[in-house]
This record gives C-alpha cells, sequence and structure tokens, in this order.
C-alpha cells in the first residue's frame, strides 16, 4: 500500500510500464478522498466525474505512448485557482457558489501537460491566516494529530498530500501559506521567484506578493511541477518573460563549492528550542554534501512581519473591493438600497479575519495616514530586499527555519493574533523580497514534522531544488507518512 504516498516521479513510472491504469490511481484516491475526507476536511469540492473521464483520457494515450510528461498523475488544487465551470471559493462564503468562465493559467498548464484534477483544496478565507481556522468551510485536521492545525492558508492542499487524498499539489504564498503548510505536514513547498508562475485565474489577495507553487512529497517532485507551471504569460503584466530550466534534469549536481548563509535573524527570541535542534542537525547534512556554512546578517528582516501586515492588507483592501454583490460574489436578499446592499453582501460574505484586514487596509491607505503606513512600511520592504540582495553577493543559499513551531492545537491561537502573525516571522521576508523559497521536511519533534527553509537569489529555483533533492538523498523526514489508513 505505498501507492497513495509515492511520489509523482515514481507513479509516473509505474503508469509508464504499465503496472497501475491511471483509471485506477485515481479511483484509489478518490476511494481514500471519500473515507478521509470527512476527517480531514481538506477538500472543498472534489470532481469524480472528470477525475476518471480525464484517467480514461490518460490510459488511452499511455497505451499508445502519447500523453504529456505529467499524463495520468492525481493532483489536487488550492480552490484560490480558477478552474472552468468548477466551484471556485477561495474558502470564503462570498464565492461560495461561484463558477469561473475561464480557469488559471497554471491550472491549464498543469492539465495540458496531462494531470488529473481530483478536486479543490480548503484554505484560509482569501489565504488571510496560517492555520485554516479562517475558512468558511471549517478548519483542515493535520493528518499527523488530527488536533492540530496542518497550517495555511494551503492547509487543505497539505493536509490532502500528506495523508495520501493526492500524489501532489498546488498551493499559493504571500507571506509563506506554502512553506509553512508544508513544513507542518512533513511536505516539499516551493514558493518561486515573484513573477515566475501566472497570476492570472488565481483569486487576488496581496498582488505584490502573491505566488504561486508547488506542494509535493519530493523536490524531484517540485521540480517536475514547477517545470509544468512556470512560464510567461501576457495576461499577466507581472509575469517573468525568461526561460524555464530544466529544473529536473540539474538535480544531482554536486553542492561541493556551494555557499549557504546562515542567519542570525532567523534563530530569533521564539524559536521553539527543539525547532532550532532540528535545523541545526540538518546543517550537518548540507556540510557533508559539500557545501560551506558562512555566518550571515539580514539587519531588517525582523521588520518584516510589521511591514507585512500594513502591505498586505493595504492591498487586499483594494482587491477585496470587486465582491460589492453586484458583478458576483455573495448578494443579500431584499436590499432596501443601494448602500444596504453593499453592506449587507460584504457584511455576510466575509469573514471576520478578511474584515478586519480589510479595515487595517483601508486606514493605512487613507489621507493623512498614508504616509506613516503605506510609504513607510514600503520603504521598510526596500530595506529588506537591500538585505537579501547585499547578502547574495557572498552566498549562492541562505537556510534557516521555515516556522518557530511545530504545528500547534487548533483553536490555540485564535484568540492571539499576534502569535499567528509571527507564524510567517521566518517566510515573509521572501515574500516582500520577491525571492524564491523552499520548505522541505527535516526532523520532527514530538511525533510532528518540523520544515526547514531554503531561500534562494532571483530566478535560482534551480539551487533550492538541487539542495532540497540531494538533502532528500541523504534523509529520509521526507518519507515518513502519518499514520492515518482506511
Ligand atoms: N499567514 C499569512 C497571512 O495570514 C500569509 C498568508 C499567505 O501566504 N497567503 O497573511
Amino acid at each position: 500500500m505505498t501507492r497513495p504516498f509515492s511520489s509523482l516521479s515514481q507513479l509516473q513510472s509505474q503508469l509508464k510500464d504499465r503496472s497501475i491504469s491511471a483509471t485506477e490511481l485515481t479511483q484509489l484516491y478518490l476511494d481514500r478522498i471519500e473515507q478521509l475526507n470527512p476527517i480531514l476536511n481538506c477538500y472543498i469540492t472534489v470532481d469524480e466525474e472528470h477525475a476518471l473521464e480525464r484517467a480514461r483520457a490518460a490510459d488511452q494515450q499511455l497505451a499508445r505512448g502519447s500523453g504529456g510528461p505529467l499524463t495520468g498523475l492525481p493532483i489536487s488544487q488550492k480552490d484560490i485557482f480558477c478552474i472552468k465551470d468548477t466551484t471556485t471559493t477561495a474558502g470564503s462564503k462570498m464565492l461560495a457558489n461561484f463558477r469561473p468562465p475561464y480557469s488559471a493559467t497554471c491550472s491549464t498548464k498543469l492539465e495540458q501537460a496531462g494531470a488529473i484534477t481530483l478536486g479543490k483544496t480548503n484554505m484560509d478565507e482569501f489565504a488571510m491566516g496560517s492555520s485554516n481556522e479562517t475558512s468558511f468551510f471549517g478548519p483542515v485536521k493535520n493528518p499527523w494529530d488530527l488536533l492540530r492545525i496542518p497550517g495555511g492558508s494551503s492547509g487543505g492542499s497539505a493536509a490532502a498530500v500528506a495523508a495520501g487524498l493526492c500524489a501532489a499539489s498546488t498551493g499559493t504564498d504571500t507571506g509563506g501559506s506554502i512553506r509553512q503548510p508544508a513544513a507542518m505536514c512533513g511536505l516539499t513547498g516551493l514558493k518561486p521567484t515573484y513573477g515566475r508562475i501566472s497570476r492570472w485565474g488565481m483569486i487576488a489577495f496581496a498582488s505584490s506578493l502573491d505566488q504561486a507553487g508547488p506542494m509535493t512529497r519530493t523536490a524531484q517532485d517540485a521540480a517536475l511541477l514547477l517545470e509544468h507551471m512556470a512560464g510567461y504569460d501576457p495576461r499577466d503584466a507581472t509575469s517573468l518573460d525568461e526561460p524555464i530550466p530544466k529544473y529536473s534534469q540539474e538535480l544531482s549536481q554536486p553542492l561541493s563549492g556551494l555557499k549557504i548563509g546562515v542567519c542570525r535573524q532567523f534563530f530569533s527570541e521564539g524559536l521553539d528550542n527543539a525547532v532550532e535542534t532540528v535545523i541545526r542537525e540538518a546543517f550537518k547534512i548540507f556540510e557533508q554534501l559539500g557545501a560551506t556554512l558562512v555566518d550571515i546578517e539580514l539587519p531588517n528582516t525582523p521588520l518584516s512581519v510589521s511591514a507585512y501586515y500594513v502591505i498586505a492588507p493595504a492591498e487586499c483592501s483594494a482587491n477585496l473591493s470587486r465582491y460589492d454583490g453586484v458583478r458576483f460574489g455573495h448578494r443579500c436578499s431584499d436590499p432596501k438600497d443601494l448602500q444596504d446592499l453593499y453592506q449587507r453582501s460584504r457584511g455576510e460574505g466575509f469573514g471576520n479575519e478578511v474584515k478586519k484586514r480589510i479595515l487595517v487596509g483601508t486606514f493605512a491607505l487613507s489621507a493623512g495616514y498614508y504616509d506613516a503606513f503605506y510609504r513607510r512600511a514600503q520603504q521598510v520592504r526596500r530595506l529588506i530586499k537591500n538585505d537579501f540582495v547585499e547578502a547574495f553577493d557572498h552566498v549562492d543559499l541562505i537556510i534557516g527555519p521555515t516556522a518557530p513551531t511545530p504545528a500547534f492545537k487548533i483553536g490555540e491561537k485564535v484568540d492571539n493574533p499576534v502569535d499567528m502573525y509571527l507564524q510567517d516571522i521566518f517566510t515573509i521576508s521572501a515574500n516582500l523580497a520577491g525571492l524564491p523559497a523552499m520548505s522541505i521536511p527535516a526532523g520532527q519533534v514530538e511525533g510532528l514534522p518540523v520544515g526547514l527553509q531554503l531561500i534562494g537569489n532571483y530566478l535560482q529555483e534551480g539551487t533550492l531544488l538541487r539542495a532540497g533533492h540531494q538533502f532528500q538523498q541523504a534523509t529520509d523526514w521526507h518519507q515518513l507518512t502519518p499514520d492515518i489508513e482506511l
């Protein structure tokens, strides 16, 4: 019964040698979803019919020896990616009945490469959160401990992959939402360079920070998915027109000569001691693999959470103004007048975290406060970016912990927003600077996975994936699976 926990590359060869068919594989995951989703709540929508139809088509292609690089591989997609005619909610009541007339570029690209979408995964409302507790569709359980959160906002994707309810998934990361849930569920999660993957058709939270990426069992799988998610898209003005390297063919290039920066600011107060021990142990593996560790400073990174909680709400207040109950989104019943329509539609459609951020963002952008908050936060953002530019003159990668603690209990931090926001203290700076960053499983603390973060220079996803892959050749943390069975 290793199949639900097999990597994409293992499944790829099993499909190719016909030891399993795409239909059997798809059915296997659909059965697990039926049995385990009521416990985990990681899927919002499952499209069984569509998945099986695509699986049958995949089998025909495989039999002919044709098909794309991902043909027959069943994946899930975060419910923030629009998929034509498929309910796409972004975890919100506001979009509970939204069926987009188009698909997100990166979802289309994955399907064109042959991947089969099983369904859409649960997430924090509009990707705002670190625990999946802000979803209108209820919290997701961490498969490693059902009393704990899976991380957020891509917690549904993380739980689905970790529990073997799909072979891989997609996520989005605005401040850590791919990396932190990957860390909490024992997965590999990659946030690429800003602009590497098109944002077209991805429901916007904070447009200057949002970036899609793969959530997988291995770095090798992340390389495979990234090759098919990345690329220039004329429909996204911030999309990068850069060649896409063959990431999966460069994974074995030796790490000797690689300089890895260890940043003092990532070992700050608030970092759990046991997590720190795991991370420092992992450093030794990189040394054994031939890399050299160098101490570095990123002096402005401690300001990243404060800057983020001005910039992200400011952008979200603008992006979410479109949900007015008129053009699309939830509409209240029997409005008295236009004002009442707006107020009640938005009041009923959005949850508390989203409302709080719209209020904060509107305030930060208002005349008289713009300079004191928004402009200031942008200036801090530049300083954070400059720190990285300076650091990458001396090193190829920067490593440290992904999150300060392992997965916490459901409900534990809901009344303590600052503590919740500090979950992303090590991840946010990469979003502010637009840099690629990845989390890989590096150990466990009391049976819960711990993630190690690697941050790379612009467009150096290949270096991240290579380092991650070789770490995974030398360790087996990524092969551990939670004890959740039918
Ligand atoms: N946890 C952060 C927030 O709540 C980041 C979310 C994300 O990356 N989408 O905003």
